[in-house]
């Protein structure tokens, strides 16, 4: 998973009016490639935290020239944990007596620069110390459920016994799919079927297929809300797909096919109920 560009708030708690050295860090980063928001002046340690958390931001830069660094720098961090958000980094700057810096970090302040650092070595703590977030993904919804599994059967007759009077499923329906040159037995078990398909003509797909793999498995079909989205992911994913549009099933159905080739090897059906 990738990895997001850095943010980093550039803060100034305090009063003090002077923000030349905040803005030329700020563009320092920005040269640097990080994403960079500058608070603005004279800002409080709960504005600067609600920025932070509003921007979603992976480290604060807390910039202090007015000598109020001692109580604004650690109050920053005290509601950031009070937030729960203390995985942001902290880092301060600005001008910072060196018998102040253990105290600061002690507080929780990861490093404080010194007006003699440079902006590659600021650069280069952040790179290292900010807890990297990951770029969201864009996972859909997970299917409502299998809607049924198709399973190939050269003679409904002699299989359907094993389902009616071993599992004792109920045929809920029969029919003949003429396009598909199949029979279908439907069998209800939960809010799921299972389909026996029995070929009605040598040269259907059915019957290649149980030429090429005997009977058993033919495919998997899942209940989704938007066959047409879903297709339009898999194409753009690269899945090799049987149907380029989504067409009707039957019974009150829309679907779509993917090959196995792009399944781990299971013929794979998005089904949609357009009755619902
Ligand atoms: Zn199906």
């Amino acid at each position: 998973m990738a990895e997001r560009t850095i943010r980093v708030l550039v803060a100034k708690p305090g009063l003090d009016g002077h923000d030349r050295g905040a803005l030329v860090i700020a563009q320092g980063l920005r040269d640097a490639g990080m994403e960079v928001v500058y608070s603005g002046l004279r800002q409080t340690p709960e504005q600067i935290v609600a920025a932070a958390l509003q921007e979603d931001v992976d480290c604060i830069g807390l910039s202090s020239l007015s000598g109020a660094h001692m109580e604004l720098f650690p109050e920053v961090v005290r509601l950031l944990r009070a937030q729960g958000a203390d995985d942001i980094l902290v880092v301060g700057g600005g001008v910072i007596p060196r018998e102040d810096i253990p105290a600061l970090k002690e507080a929780g302040i990861a490093e404080v620069f010194t007006p003699g650092t440079s902006i590659q070595e600021t650069v280069e703590f952040i790179r290292t110390h900010v807890r990297r977030k990951e770029v969201p993904q864009d996972i859909p919804e997970p299917p409502d459920r299998i809607d049924h599994i198709g399973i190939a059967v050269p003679s409904l007759r002699e299989a359907l016994p094993f389902y009616t009077e071993q599992l004792g499923m109920r045929v809920i329906h029969q029919e003949v799919i003429e396009d598909q040159q199949v029979t279908a037995a439907f069998l209800a078990v939960g809010e799921s079927t299972v389909e026996l398909l029995e070929p009605t003509a040598p040269d259907s797909p059915i019957a290649k297929f149980l030429d090429k793999r005997g009977p058993g498995i033919h495919h998997v079909a899942y209940r989704v809300k938007d066959v047409a989205e879903r297709l339009r992911r898999a194409r753009e994913a690269g899945c090799r797909l049987i149907d380029e549009e989504p067409r009707p099933g039957g019974h009150g159905k829309l679907i779509a096919f993917v090959h196995p080739k792009s399944t781990g090897g299971v013929l794979t059906e998005f089904c949609q109920r357009v009755d619902e």
